[in-house]
Formats: structure tokens, C-alpha cells, sequence
């Protein structure tokens, strides 16, 4: 058998069609249900829904052969354990800094300053202000970063952008583009030797379906 790990929302709406281009589908009412292991088309391949940061932890542990994770929640885990294959091209972003209207970015990040910035990514936001020589307080959120600078919780956020409606939706600026976001296939080290030969066709298939 193996085991995908997938997260609903985004990354299981665009892997779908990847997988089907590899002739594996689910079920027509499987997505919809409430179930968390849904067999597919092929009676070898399984997928397993999770939350979108627990993919790497679920491959990483061989709970699944291969996950689809964003390079967001990749990077913030660190990928221990981890093959990275392919980039699928799917899921497509990117994690930037954020501020109210009128906040005079480029001032609070002058060498030596200090800025308090709400993310849920913590690490990523760590690494990007140390390169700028900023001090950063970082405040851990799971959510909603957008609220944060509107009620004084912080000066700016770090956050994944796409269009930039929610962002706009409240009064936020996009002030500092950090990284391109896609979403990875993820492999199993150790699945990866021992059934390589199972594994191989698969990984195969979703890098024809991604050219
Ligand atoms: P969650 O909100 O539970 O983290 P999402 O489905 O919103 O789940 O996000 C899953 C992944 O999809 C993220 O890790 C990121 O890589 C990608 N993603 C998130 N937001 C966007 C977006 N607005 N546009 C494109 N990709 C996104
Ligand atoms: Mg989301």
C-alpha cells in the first residue's frame, strides 16, 4: 500500500487533478465526506488527510509514503527525514511582510531597530529579519495574522499573500516580498530505499502531470 498525505483546502483541490492525470481518482463523494483515510482508484494507493502543517511530521515518521506540503510549512519544519522531489507547482504564493497603511516599513527596519511582527511563521520570520540585522519580537499566532497590527498587537505581519484581497480587505500593505511559495511532494527517506521500485512510478507520474 501507499499512503499520501494531503490537506484539505488548496492542496488536496489542486492535487486532485495532478492524480488524475496519473489515473488515480478518488470517489466522487470521498473528498466531501468526513472520513480521513480515503481509498482511491487504484486498490495500492491511499490517501490520508491531515492538517496542512502535520504533512511533513506524517511523512517524516513513515505514517505516509509521500505528502504534498507547502514550502511555508516545509521550511518552518525543517525537513528532517525528508526527500523533496518535485516542486508541483501548485498551491502557488508568497510569504511576505505586511503592514497598515501608512507604516513607515522601510524606518522600522533600519539596521539596529526593533519591530514587533505577528506570524504563524516564526522561524521563517526569524531568519529573514536576522539577514535584514533587524531585532524582531516575534508573536506566535495560529491565525488571523491580519488582526494583530490592527489592534496593536504588533507593527507588521508575516503572512502568505496571493491576490492580496485580505490583505486590502484590511487596510494591510504588502511592504517586503520574502520568498516564491509552491507546494512539494514529499517523500519518505527510508520508504524511498526499501520500496523504491513501488514508490519510483508514482513519483513518475506526478512529474509528467506537473511539466
Ligand atoms: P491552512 O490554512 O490550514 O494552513 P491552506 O489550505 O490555507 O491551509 O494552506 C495550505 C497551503 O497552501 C499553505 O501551506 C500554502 O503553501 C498554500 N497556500 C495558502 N494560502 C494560499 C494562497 N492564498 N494562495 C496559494 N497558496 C496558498
Ligand atoms: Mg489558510
Amino acid at each position: 500500500m501507499i499512503t499520501l498525505a494531503l490537506s484539505k483546502g488548496r492542496i488536496l483541490d489542486d492535487t486532485l487533478p495532478l492524480l488524475a492525470q496519473g489515473g488515480i481518482t478518488l470517489a466522487a463523494d470521498e473528498a466531501d465526506s468526513r472520513a480521513l483515510i480515503l481509498p482511491t482508484s487504484r486498490a495500492d494507493v491511499r490517501v490520508v488527510l491531515v492538517r496542512a502543517s502535520d504533512v511533513p511530521t506524517y511523512v517524516q515518521h513513515g505514517g505516509a509514503d509521500l505528502g504534498v506540503a507547502g514550502l511555508d510549512v516545509l521550511l518552518e519544519h525543517g525537513g528532517l527525514g525528508l526527500f523533496q522531489p518535485l516542486d508541483l507547482r501548485i498551491a502557488q504564493c508568497r510569504l511576505s511582510v505586511a503592514a497598515p497603511e501608512g507604516f513607515d516599513y522601510a524606518h522600522a527596519v533600519r539596521q539596529g531597530a526593533r519591530i514587533r511582527v505577528a506570524t504563524k511563521y516564526t522561524q521563517l520570520a526569524a531568519q529573514h529579519f536576522a539577514d535584514k540585522g533587524v531585532h524582531v519580537d516575534l508573536i506566535k499566532l495560529y491565525g488571523s495574522m491580519e488582526l494583530a497590527p490592527l489592534i496593536g498587537l504588533a507593527d507588521a505581519i508575516v503572512d502568505l499573500v496571493s491576490s492580496g484581497a485580505t490583505l486590502r480587505a484590511n487596510r494591510l500593505v504588502e511592504v517586503e516580498a520574502i520568498m516564491p511559495i509552491s507546494a512539494r511532494l514529499i517523500v519518505n527517506r527510508a520508504a524511498l530505499k526499501t520500496r523504491g521500485a513501488q514508490l519510483r512510478p508514482l513519483i513518475a507520474a506526478l512529474q509528467r502531470a506537473t511539466a
